[in-house]
């Protein structure tokens, strides 16, 4: 037997293994709402099959709605990165954001005629502790520490929901051991921030794996999107029902974009970790920096999940600023390279404070359960040269507590010859 492709072969192979047939180089991108049905009785066969979650037969796909053959490229791809390691086959239903991924999974488990309980893990990306408190759905939500599941745990509990590294403090969860703890009930992992070069939830028995695909796969600031693997065929059928049946699609040309942004994960990601890593430890002596967090930092790893669940820390960096909200709102307001901004994961590095913008729609308690404190940031590392990055957080570092103003900027030297 072949040897078995790595990552970095696959990311940049996958879901193109029939362009010698097509006779093309890049994959094409199908952008019909609607499709020719060759016969009435042959269209019907494939509407059903599609509406059980299936796949089209062949050449039938009906309507843009059902299916699109760009999007499943896409899926087929990111499918067999997640699948690294996994026995079974494992399937990809993509969605039009992450939320929207989020809500086809509570509404699959729904439809699978599970629960209306759901136990969730804090901290978590704000949108999903909203969707998951707010009731908007119909769940019961229990919040509960990793190592506390099995007490939150009912007769009626659809799904366990963790995201590990966790959104915005960076801590990680023990996925093996919330498998375990959630004795049979489906895990799902939020594994945004590790993307599958780091993590894959699903080889340590997690039932499914999200991502807000608008971050690290599509990686260049232009595209929102969602995906979930899984390999219980059955959910995979069940999430694509309620895609059909909600609408929640991700465009083609969306797909294109990401299917484009995997052939380069596994270097970005790479790259932009290497930097984190030396941001951090800079960081984390910095006189005006109080708490870094940052898995890859001495204490930032308690259960020593690196080496065993991600085979590295990413590129995600948590740190209060010394002084409070006013210090960290100078230093956001005093950067050149660093873009003040939510969001992660694209060629250029962002930062944004989470009690303000990402995680201002959690509770009191959320926040205090999550360590969301006023002077909190959340540096997402680019791939900007490090010593330019470090140039511009210790300069703005050292402007916020010291006050020294910004030097005048010499006047313009005008249509010199
Ligand atoms: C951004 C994000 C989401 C939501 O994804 P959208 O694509 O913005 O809908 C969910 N989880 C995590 C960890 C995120 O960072």
């Amino acid at each position: 037997m072949a040897q078995a492709p790595s990552l970095a072969t696959l990311a940049i192979h996958a879901g193109r293994e029939d362009f010698a047939e097509l006779g093309v180089h890049a994959p094409p991108i199908d952008l019909s709402t609607t499709y020719p049905v060759s016969g009435l009785e042959a269209a019907t066969a494939s509407l059903d099959a599609m509406a059980m979650g299936g796949r089209p037969k062949s050449g039938e796909a009906v309507y843009g709605r059902l299916h699109n053959p760009t999007v499943a490229r896409f899926e087929e791809a990111l499918a067999r990165l997640e699948g690294q390691g996994v026995d079974a086959p494992v399937e990809a239903v993509a969605f039009a954001s992450g939320m929207a991924a989020t809500t086809a999974c509570l509404l699959a488990a729904r439809e699978l005629g599970l629960g209306h309980h759901v136990v969730a893990t804090r901290p978590i990306y704000g949108g999903t502790d909203h969707l998951l408190s707010g009731g908007l759905l119909d769940f019961d939500t229990t919040w509960s520490e990793p190592g506390a599941v099995p007490e939150a745990l009912r007769d009626d509990t659809a799904l366990v929901i963790t995201e590990t590294p966790a959104n915005p403090s960076l801590r990680l969860v023990d996925v093996d051991a919330l498998v375990r703890s959630a004795a049979g009930i489906p895990v799902l992992v939020d594994s945004t921030f590790a993307t599958p070069v780091l993590q894959r939830p699903l080889a340590q028995g997690a039932t499914l794996v999200l991502h807000s695909a608008t971050k690290y796969l599509g990686g260049h600031g232009d595209v929102i999107a969602g995906v979930v693997a899984t390999a219980d065929l059955r959910w995979a059928a069940a999430l694509r029902r309620i895609r059909v049946a909600t609408g929640a699609l991700l465009h083609p040309l969306a797909a294109y974009l990401l299917h484009r942004g995997l052939a380069t994960l596994p270097l970005r990601v790479g790259a932009a970790q290497a930097s984190a890593d030396a941001l951090a430890r800079r960081l984390a002596e910095h006189p005006d920096v109080g708490w870094v967090g940052y898995p890859g930092l001495p204490g930032g790893d308690p259960d020593g999940l690196l080496g065993r669940q991600m085979s590295g820390p990413g590129s995600m960096i948590a740190f209060e600023v010394r002084g409070g909200f006013g210090a960290a709102r100078r230093l956001v307001e005093g950067l050149r390279w660093i873009t003040t901004a939510v969001s992660l994961g694209s060629v250029d590095s962002l930062i944004q404070h989470p009690a303000a913008l990402t995680h201002r729609v959690v509770s009191e308690d959320g926040l205090r359960e999550g360590g969301i404190t006023p002077s909190l940031l959340r540096l997402a590392v680019g791939l900007e040269h490090v010593e330019d990055l470090w140039g511009d957080l210790d300069g703005a570092l050292r402007r916020t507590h010291r006050r020294i103003e910004t030097p005048r900027r010499a006047a313009p030297v005008l249509a010199t010859v």
